[in-house]
């Protein structure tokens, strides 16, 4: 136990007093246990912490460029809303957000007669279809790369198939992003992207690309390089329903 390590040489001396009919040892590392203990649960709350007063203040300026925007402070309220929002679509988008995946909104949906358009759950010759349903879908669910204080969503993309969606053509889009995505500026957006985002996508993608062996963005040429459309959305564009659900724990990448 790492408690007992760092009182080693008082345990030494005092190895063999009895504290309360226990060896000073064994005290001491009683009591180092739930010290530990308590240092990780601080870390975590701290880190929930922040998260929450950076989402919040994310909102705020969300709502200042025109998106809708909402503070939700766990993953299974987001999943409760987005399935609320599902409820009143006909046709629903998937993004390929990882965030949307892991609260099995498809798998939730599959079977109730809605038309969804999810080109990761289809063969690749439908995959061209699934990406042009996304664009004129009732509602597209989708996540963000980062978002900055200022209330901008700064993405990267492939094939431009969600950045398009984001910006215009679903009667309704819903972005969901964990507190962690929220950064500084534009700069640090793309900061995160390029040495975070990008190469752990590739990785979970299992892309060839250099990134998805180093870790590293080596501006690559692969044809697999996912590093090609960037978007910036400074303002709600005026003809498209944005909303961002800012969650307080972090989900996705
Ligand atoms: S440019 Fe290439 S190496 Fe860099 S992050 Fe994108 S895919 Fe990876």
């Amino acid at each position: 136990m790492t408690g007992g390590c760092r009182h080693d040489s008082g345990g030494d001396i005092l190895g063999g007093t009895l504290w309360g009919g226990h060896s000073f040892n064994l005290v001491l590392e009683l009591m180092s246990v739930p010290h530990e203990e308590e240092k990780l649960v601080n870390r975590v709350e701290i880190g929930l912490w922040q998260l929450e007063l950076r989402a919040k203040k994310c909102v705020e300026a969300l709502k200042k460029n025109g998106f809708g925007a909402a503070y939700l402070p766990g993953a299974a309220e987001v999943r409760e809303r987005v399935l609320a929002e599902c409820e009143k679509a006909d046709s629903i988008g998937f993004g390929g957000s990882l965030s949307i995946a892991e609260m099995k909104i498809y798998e939730a949906l599959a079977g109730s007669g809605k038309t969804l358009f999810d080109h990761g759950k289809v063969p690749p010759q439908e995959k061209p279809a699934a990406r042009l349903g996304q664009l004129t879908c009732d509602l597209f669910l989708t996540g963000t790369n980062a978002v900055t204080l200022e209330g901008v969503l700064v993405n990267l993309d492939m094939n431009g198939n969600r950045t398009n969606a984001m910006t215009f053509g679903p009667k309704k889009t819903l972005v969901v992003a964990g507190g962690q995505k929220v950064v500084a500026d534009v700069a640090d957006a793309i900061r995160r992207i390029k040495t975070s985002v990008a190469p752990r996508n590739t990785k979970r993608l299992n892309l060839k690309t250099p990134c998805a062996t180093s870790g590293f963005c080596e501006d690559c040429s692969s044809p697999q390089r996912i590093c090609r459309v960037y978007s910036i959305i400074e303002r709600k564009p005026p003809h498209s329903d944005i909303t961002v659900l800012l969650c307080g724990e972090p989900l996705g990448l």
